[in-house]
């Protein structure tokens, strides 16, 4: 079956239901989604969206968010994307309120606000309230407000399809191909426009914060037509996953106050951030939390993670202000977080590298920013590149919102000027072969296995810390996960809802973007943001400050090119806390 409409959205995030908001106004558009789309990971984001409203500490200014979020990325953001995320924050935020997203709200009436990692006055003096916040459920009242515009403005959804396979020539998209995995088949979707929405991969990580159906989809489906994939070697831990769970304990706790201790009770970030303490950035507490461990000062009898207290915050505050966290703790740790401090460690939470876009969300596919005509990419899938090698907190549902409006503005600028271009003769091919091969697959070996052996190794040789040798046994690692891969056989053969099939097919995505992940970390021979060499621990600027470009060939072969970071009024500094 083909279905044909303007412009399709895959991914029903903050980013795509942002874009189908936009881009509903001039064309018709649709979004397709692998999920239920209240179910999209946005809905977990907990902590808040960043804006300068200056509702709380009236000394904020956009020029500082600027600041923040430039160091932050250890000055391999790109400044003009920065600059227009930052200054469309506010309006960004007022139109989400305006959409009837419920705030917390100040005691005259406004929005408020809260500290977050990294946000300061005063180019780093001290930490400001600066990210807008609904208790500890941001992104899930975000989400559901969005998914409600886009019914009120009548977009059209395709639940529950799985986007199989991009369907390129000649640089211009033609469409995609996509599997209905509640009655079974392969469709083609046929649109002037396409655009990826498609979130992050943080479970190709053990420990994790991210989704099960956080995948990284959208990053394989380019590579597998040729398309690059930008600064794939910078992923997110974040210091607080909940212990042996990595489910998060929002940078909201610490932002209202909450600390870390180690095994010797000692408030440990002092020694690492003493302007902003547990207020720096994520990358440098998770390195702070990873050396306390390898150096014996965890807690418990393995010395294998540390404490978040935020008991001296008091029941009535965490109860109003994030309860959430609470409710995490006592569902799955069977911690009472009001009584005693929660175990903690990093988790794999973010991807900063994705599928390289302009300003405004046109996908390019080399380092001249050439344009793929008729797709688009924004949200977490994509590298603007607004958060360069680290990420600040409440930055990203920012980056989703704001690059996902933008991008959709992009679209409607385009959609007048692109047609549907021809399809291939048979656009199923490459889907119908993939679904051919899996469920037809008679080899000794299991997805669940294969899935587990990856995540344990990216893990253990990819995490927080890394080194030649490790990122090379993770190499080598990758190529026999791959070549078990080609030997799975899934027991069920069905055509309805069947999760076997919908797990290989992921799988085989994370085992492709892990390549690109482990030789451009390889490849890297610096330490920048969440890339951390111990046999490089130095930032190097002469040779690095750019950005990675890496391609991955049908035989597994990753080559690399290279694009400069765009710099505007911040040179590259030391990176003090
Ligand atoms: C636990 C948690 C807490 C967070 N808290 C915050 C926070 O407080 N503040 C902040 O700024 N950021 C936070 N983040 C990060 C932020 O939530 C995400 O980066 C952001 O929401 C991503 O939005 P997105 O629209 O790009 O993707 P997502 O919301 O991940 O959506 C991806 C969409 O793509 C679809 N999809 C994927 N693959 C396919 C396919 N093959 N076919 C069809 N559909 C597909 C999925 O179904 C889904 O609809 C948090 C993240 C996590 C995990």
């Amino acid at each position: 079956m083909t279905h044909k409409h303007d412009v399709i959205i895959i991914g029903s995030g903050l980013a795509g239901l942002r874009a189908a908001l936009e881009v509903g106004k001039v064309a018709d558009v649709a979004v397709l989604t692998k999920l239920y789309p209240s179910r999209s990971h946005s809905g977990a984001a907990q902590g808040g969206i960043a804006a300068t409203l200056k509702n709380v500490d009236s000394d904020d200014c956009v020029e500082f968010h600027i600041f923040d979020t430039v160091k932050g990325s250890d000055y391999l953001g790109d400044q003009d994307a920065i600059e227009n995320m930052c200054n469309e924050a506010p309006e960004v935020v007022y139109e989400t309120e305006h959409m009837g997203v419920p705030y917390s709200r100040t005691e005259d009436g406004k929005i408020h606000q809260r500290k977050f990692g990294g946000h300061s006055l005063n180019h780093g003096k001290v930490a400001v309230r600066r990210s807008c916040y609904a208790a500890d459920y941001t992104g899930h009242v975000l989400l559901h407000t969005f998914y409600e515009q886009c019914i009120k403005n009548q977009v059209r959804f395709y639940n529950e399809f799985q986007a199989m396979s991009l369907l390129v020539k000649d640089n211009v998209c033609q469409g995609f191909v996509a599997w209905d995995i509640i009655n079974g088949g392969l469709h083609v979707f046929h649109a002037k426009a396409v655009m990826f929405a498609t979130g992050g991969y943080g479970r190709a990580f053990k420990i994790t914060s991210n989704a099960h159906s956080s995948t990284g989809d959208g990053l394989s489906l380019c590579t597998r037509v040729g398309l690059p994939i930008e600064d794939m070697e910078f992923v997110q831990f974040h210091p607080t996953g909940l212990y042996k769970q990595g489910i998060l304990v929002s940078e909201g706790a610490r932002g209202e106050g909450a600390y870390l201790l180690n095994g010797q009770n000692e408030r440990f970030m002092e020694r690492y951030a003493p302007t902003l303490m547990e207020l720096a950035p994520r990358d440098m507490i998770a390195r702070a939390i990873q050396t306390e461990l390898l150096e014996g000062r965890g807690c418990g009898p393995n010395k294998d993670h540390v404490y978040l207290d935020i008991r001296h915050l008091g029941e009535a505050k965490i109860t109003a202000v994030i309860p959430q966290i609470k409710g995490l703790c006592l569902d799955f740790a069977a911690i009472d977080p009001i009584k005693e401090p929660i175990p903690i460690q990093p988790t794999a939470h973010y991807s900063m590298g994705g599928i390289p876009v302009t300003v405004d969300g046109r996908v390019i596919y080399d380092a001249k920013n050439s344009i793929v005509e008729g797709l688009y990419a924004a949200g977490e899938c994509a590298c603007v590149s607004v958060h360069g090698a680290n990420r600040l907190g409440t930055n990203s549902l920012l980056d989703a919102a704001a690059n996902g409006r933008r991008t959709g503005k992009a679209i409607c600028a385009d959609v007048g000027k692109l047609k549907h271009s021809e399809l291939p003769d048979n656009p199923m091919k490459a889907a119908q072969d993939e679904m051919n091969r899996v469920l037809g697959g008679t080899g000794k070996e299991k997805v669940i296995r294969i899935r587990h052996d990856l995540r344990d190794s990216m893990e253990e040789n990819c995490g927080v810390f890394r080194t030649s040798e490790k990122l090379t046994k993770q190499k080598q690692i990758l190529k026999d996960l791959h070549e078990r891969f080609r030997h799975i056989k899934i027991d069920d053969k069905a055509k309805i809802f069947n999760s076997d099939l919908m797990e290989a097919i992921e799988l085989e995505h994370m085992l492709e973007f892990c390549e690109v992940i482990v030789e451009g970390a390889l490849n890297r021979n610096e330490s920048r943001g969440g890339h951390s060499r111990t046999d490089f621990p130095k930032r190097d600027d002469d040779n690095w400050l750019k950005h990675t470009m890496a391609w991955r060939g049908e035989d597994g072969k990753i080559t690399f090119d290279y694009k400069p970071v765009i710099i505007k009024n911040y040179q590259p500094m030391e990176r003090k806390y």
